[in-house]
């Protein structure tokens, strides 16, 4: 694969790749023990310039692409899923300020990238997930100000967050059509934080309910055209479901690193369970299904970079790495044998903290059904 990326790429991989393993895995543990945000760790990412990656140089990113972004997050997440998971909210946050912010907006990149404003993004609601159109938060306009009223779930970052990307409904008649984005400050008066979620697995990222009781911001914190959020959150997801499928590679290949030493170490039945061919299969499904997800993955990235579509692309990548990971992973813990459930081995907190790569940035179930619009489109 290395033969493919640019020299360029090689390096910042290589800058991921020392921190990933001099900083990132030796903190995952205690990452996922305290299941506080790890601000240490976040801080260590933002000072190497890596939440800028993928951001052109003039908005004051690395200038790179996303294929290095996904790279970047390969590494980092091979390291901690929990801290691959932090890493991509101020890549993609600085990157949606940038392409679809104004210079009101774009003042806080410089605070994301360099961690000390940290960004989150409220879409799902309680009641409302897949289903992105159905919302309920409002924005009404008053003079010169947004009121907005409604509560989001499960906000990443919700509890630390600085600046949250609300996506509202500022036409409540119009479906899809009607959602608008706003950024608000999270010290502005009505802005309450529910309680950290108590979670299975990628513990630390401080995720929360966010109630808006009557938040009023100025329209000037608008991101994008009135009414166009709903377009803008999909053509996101382009990326973002990049980003988790890179994560949940690098978390599979780590599952796979963990399987082969201990495979090589235990022997039972007089010699090592690897040169047992149940196990020696099982090792080689892992590697021939990681490197097919990191195929697809890395040509969806560059058919971004080159400003194609890719939805089919994306939920593809995302729906073969994600199941990929969560099949593999659990050979992996297999392979352990009763080590394997034992916290002792790091296999256990990937197996945990990989499920959450099939629910969310849309569902495995929705990446189906796009992929199956899509199919339809081309086919039928
Ligand atoms: C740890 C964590 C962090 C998150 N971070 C954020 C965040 O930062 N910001 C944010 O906005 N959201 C975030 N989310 C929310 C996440 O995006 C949603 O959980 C996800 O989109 C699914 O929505 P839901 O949980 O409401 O499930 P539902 O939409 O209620 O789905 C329940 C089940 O029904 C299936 N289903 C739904 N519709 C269909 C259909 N049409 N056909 C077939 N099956 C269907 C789903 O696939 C799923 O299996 C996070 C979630 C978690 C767990």
């Amino acid at each position: 694969m290395d033969r493919f990326l640019s020299e360029e790429c090689r390096m910042v991989r290589d800058t991921a790749r020392r921190l990933a393993e001099d900083v990132v895995a030796p903190a995952a543990a205690r990452i996922d023990r305290e299941d506080v945000f790890p601000r240490d760790i976040y801080t260590a990412l933002a000072e190497q310039g890596l939440f800028g990656v993928a951001l052109r140089e003039e908005a004051g990113g690395v200038g790179m692409d996303a294929l290095t972004a996904c790279v970047v997050m390969e590494e980092i997440a091979r390291g901690s899923g929990a801290v691959g998971n932090a890493f991509a909210i101020p890549v993609e946050a600085a990157l949606f300020l940038d392409h679809h912010g104004s210079d009101h907006h774009r003042q806080w990149i410089p605070g994301i990238l360099e961690g000390s404003v940290i960004p989150a993004t409220a879409v799902t609601e309680p009641d409302h997930g897949s289903d992105v159109a159905a919302m309920k938060t409002t924005a009404r306009r008053e003079g010169d100000e947004y009121v907005i009223k409604g509560t989001k779930a499960w906000v990443t970052f919700g509890q630390v967050a600085d600046i949250v990307m609300v996506f509202a409904k500022t036409d409540p008649d119009a479906g899809h059509k009607g959602i608008s984005c706003i950024l608000v400050e999270t010290d502005r008066p009505g802005v309450i934080r529910g309680k950290s979620e108590d979670l299975l697995g990628m513990h630390g990222l401080a995720e929360c309910q966010i109630t808006f009781d009557e938040v009023r911001v100025p329209v000037a914190n608008l991101v994008g055209p009135e009414h166009g959020a709903f377009k803008m959150a999909m053509e996101n997801f382009n990326f973002s479901r990049l980003m988790m499928s890179s994560m949940a590679l690098g978390m599979a290949q780590a599952g796979m690193e963990d399987a082969v030493a201990y495979a090589t170490d235990r022997k039972q039945f007089g010699k090592p369970i690897f040169q047992h061919q149940a196990i020696q299969f099982m090792i080689a499904d892992m590697a021939k299904d990681i490197a097919a997800a990191r195929l697809l993955i890395h040509h969806a990235a560059r058919l971004y970079d080159m400003g194609q579509p890719i939805a089919m692309e994306a939920a593809q990548a995302k729906l073969f790495t994600t199941d990929m990971a969560q099949t593999h992973i659990s050979n992996a813990l297999q392979i352990h044998g009763g080590n394997g459930y034992s916290r002792e081995y790091r296999v256990e907190r990937l197996f945990r903290d990989v499920r959450l790569s099939q629910i969310y940035e849309g569902t495995n179930q929705i990446q189906r059904m796009i992929i199956a619009r899509q199919v339809e489109k081309q086919y039928a």
